[in-house]
């Protein structure tokens, strides 16, 4: 037996509840699969407690729905999810939880077919539909890399998205892996708690603040991009100093440079900076070995440490599940195309969330996604379309 419906949503993030009121509005059926058992598992369950919205609110709101006027210019987590929660009762999303999809084909070149174990049941349960939206996210599962050693160490290691707060860290010495948001971020929460903090760090990053990004959005809708960047380099200088002092590179490309072409993020400078300035977080560069709890660096440095938090981002994990990939996915589970012509793909197949532009990127997916299935469908009805 299998549910039939017009479109099948996997993923009930930001991306698939956005997609799913677009439909919504448009009268089209769908049916939204989540594993996890509620929405926005990421934000609910697999982020930090300080996390706030990195780019102000005006750039993070789903359609047809504005963040309160209330609401701080960088929205806190449980205001975020407030809102998540608000919008789907508004838009009438109503997801299957439970539900982890573990293939999807295509069927007789008709439709899709979607198959998603019940956790509750165990049960293998299908569903078929014209259409497919991916939206289980490009941040879908913790990415730990190979690290020489690392089943050998004796203490703690997390990823990022199983630490909530630095609490049970007190008085102990921790490493934290990466150098990106969610890991300067991470490292800044530690030495609130009072731990003794170092920052792995691998590659050059662009360093700003939330106001000073929030400043370039706007300078970019008026002036070309390399102008702004090469105004935010004179800044980032001036602001912070020589960042090589403390073992931070930064790189030749300027941040909003980089964010358009390969979707790297500037790290958003929470209060770390100062911490590393004043030398209550240490920088080391890349780990080379663990030996028991002595960690090398590719300086040649050695350190003991009895936490490690691994804040070394996330992979898709599409390519696990879906069999026939429409022509829209490349082997990492990312989409072929670069944004703006990654959203589509052959036989009534979509991504939405996979822009590398956050949730204005998925704004943006779930509207194009939810009016071209509306074209697809009064052409095929024969209606005509204005
Ligand atoms: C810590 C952090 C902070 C961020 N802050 C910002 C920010 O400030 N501003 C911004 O614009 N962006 C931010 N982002 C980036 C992005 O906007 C978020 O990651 C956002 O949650 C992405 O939404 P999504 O729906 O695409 O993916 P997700 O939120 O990851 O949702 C995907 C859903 O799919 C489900 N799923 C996955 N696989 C399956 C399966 N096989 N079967 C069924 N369900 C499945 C997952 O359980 C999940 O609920 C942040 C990301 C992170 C990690």
């Amino acid at each position: 037996m299998s549910q039939e419906t017009v479109a099948i949503i996997i993923g009930a993030g930001p991306a698939g509840i956005a997609t799913s009121a677009c439909l919504n509005l448009l009268s089209i059926p769908n049916i939204v699969l989540e594993r996890e058992d509620c929405i926005a598992s990421l934000w609910k369950k697999k982020s930090y407690d300080r996390l706030k919205l990195h780019l102000a609110k005006q750039y993070c709101q789903l359609p047809h729905l504005s963040f309160p006027s209330h609401f701080p210019t960088f929205v806190p987590k449980n205001m975020f999810v407030q809102y998540l929660d608000s919008y789907v009762s508004r838009f009438n999303v109503n997801p299957l939880y439970n539900r982890s999809v573990e293939s999807a084909s295509r069927e007789d070149g008709e439709k899709w077919r979607v198959a998603a174990r019940n956790a509750g049941s165990s049960e293998m349960e299908v569903f078929e539909g014209k259409f497919l939206v991916v939206a289980t996210g490009e941040n879908s599962d913790g990415f730990v890399p190979k690290v020489l050693g690392l089943e050998g160490f004796g203490g703690e290691v997390v990823h990022s998205s199983e630490y909530d707060n630095g609490k049970r860290y007190s008085g102990k010495d921790v490493l934290v892996v990466g150098c990106g948001n969610s890991g300067i971020e991470i490292a800044y929460d530690l030495v609130n708690y009072g731990a003794r903090v170092a920052i792995s760090i691998r590659s050059p990053v662009n360093i700003l603040t939330k106001e000073m990004v929030q400043f370039g959005m706007s300078l970019l809708k008026f002036l070309p991009c390399n102008v702004v960047d090469k105004m935010f380099q004179t800044l980032i200088k001036f602001k912070y100093g020589d960042l090589s002092h403390y073992g931070l590179q930064t790189p030749s490309e300027g941040p909003f440079y980089l964010k358009a072409t390969t979707g790297q993020s500037p790290v958003i400078d929470v209060g770390t900076m100062e911490k590393i300035k004043t030398g209550d977080i240490q920088v080391f560069q890349s780990i080379t070995s663990i030996k028991g709890d002595i960690i090398e660096f590719t300086s040649g440095q050695t350190s003991r440490f009895q936490a490690i938090v691994f804040a070394t981002g996330y992979k898709s994990t599409v390519r696990k599940w879906l069999k026939d990939d429409g022509g829209l996915f490349n082997e990492d589970g990312m989409p072929k195309k670069r944004a703006p012509n990654h959203w589509k793909g052959e036989n009534g197949m979509y991504c939405v969330g996979f822009a590398r532009k956050g949730l204005i990127g998925i704004a943006n997916d779930a509207q194009k996604v939810a009016n071209d299935i509306r074209l697809i469908l009064r052409q095929q009805e024969g209606r005509c379309v204005f």
